[in-house]
């Protein structure tokens, strides 16, 4: 088929899961209960994302509140009572993050048994989304390395093993998220693909890595009014991500300032074009999606593109991210006949 619709990752968490509209919610529930929720609100993810048409389906991160600590809640030489105030994201935010105080460890299987609960539900292909090594480095202080690209190259070595059990427990593409990738561009040509490849090490199924301009917060949209006419991060990146191994690279392009001839650098990789603006309650038409697509086209085969969200939904309504989903699958189907 072409145009496969996917989405970035993310979906909001059902009201009776989790606080919503809110990008670190808590949870409603404990114990077996939390357990139990989480995966019927996967179950009514990867129903409504088979409904609107996406092809490769994820568990839209119910299982986790946030994509970078989720992973690392249970991993081993992170002390999360020992808190660091950090500017990420090149000081976008202040965060009072955990620190790593040794090398890291994986004590168990992070998300094995969740993805294996949703391959058991779904015939569509499954997407498991990871923090990337250097967005997890962002995320964190350093209080054991003292040397940035070191730490990414031990969280890159536990979330290969990680990644390996998940294409085991049958996920088709493993996804890496980094959207520090757009902000420190020079550490991502001298250590953050190296770390990238580290961290899909021996993968046989699709490998992505997601490169956004961020959730669509408040901290986001001003950041991105310092960025110019023309957002041309992308530009100093993608030879280097084209020269890595990862399969596939997800990006933003509905409603943002990145010039979509920069997917000409990327001549080699599958291409997951955001259709859907994640900034903004407001539900694209299957022609504005259909667009997004049209001009991707104008520089890339249409074997290679995937119309996907720009980030993930997360923060938004229920509603609005339904209404999303459902223009998504309808501007690929409009694509594709326009296409022939
Ligand atoms: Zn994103």
């Amino acid at each position: 088929m072409l145009f496969p619709p996917t989405i970035a990752g993310s979906l909001p968490k059902p009201g009776w899961l989790a606080e919503t509209e809110k990008l670190w919610p808590k949870w409603k529930l404990e114990g077996a209960a939390l357990d139990q929720a989480k995966r019927d609100a996967a179950l009514i993810w990867v129903k409504l994302q088979e409904d609107a048409g996406i092809e490769t389906v994820t568990d839209g991160e119910q299982f986790r509140t946030h994509f970078v600590h989720g992973f690392l809640e249970t991993v081993e030489g992170i002390d999360w009572n020992l808190k660091t105030k950090m500017g990420i994201r090149n000081n976008r935010y202040v965060v009072d993050v955990p620190t790593v105080t040794a090398k890291p460890k994986r004590s168990r299987p992070v998300h094995r048994d969740e993805a294996a609960f949703c391959r058991a539900h779904t015939q569509k292909r499954l997407k498991w989304t990871l923090p990337g090594p250097m967005t997890i480095c962002d995320t964190l202080a350093d209080g054991h390395y003292g040397r940035r690209a070191d730490m990414a190259m031990a969280f890159a070595e536990i979330l290969n093993e990680e990644a390996l059990e998940l294409e085991a427990a049958g996920c088709d593409v493993i996804q890496f998220d980094e959207p520090a990738f757009n902000v420190f561009m020079e550490d991502v040509k001298d250590w953050g693909i190296a770390a990238l490849d580290r961290a899909a090490r021996g993968l046989k199924c699709a490998t992505a890595v997601h490169i956004c301009y961020g959730y669509g917060i408040e901290a986001n949209i001003q950041w991105k009014q310092t960025l110019g006419s023309e957002w041309r991060q992308y530009e100093e990146i993608f030879p280097a991500i084209n020269a890595s191994a990862i399969g596939q690279v997800s990006l933003e392009c509905a409603n943002s300032r990145v010039p979509v001839s920069l997917i000409g650098l990327l001549p080699d990789k599958q291409l997951l074009v955001g259709a859907i603006d994640v900034a903004t309650d407001r539900i694209e038409t299957p022609e504005q999606v259909a667009s997004v697509i049209a001009e991707a086209l104008k520089h890339a085969d249409a074997e290679r593109i995937q119309p996907c969200t720009n980030c993930g939904l997360a923060p938004l309504s229920r509603a609005v991210a339904e209404g999303k989903l459902a223009a998504l699958g309808a501007g690929a189907a409009l694509a594709r006949k326009r296409h022939g």
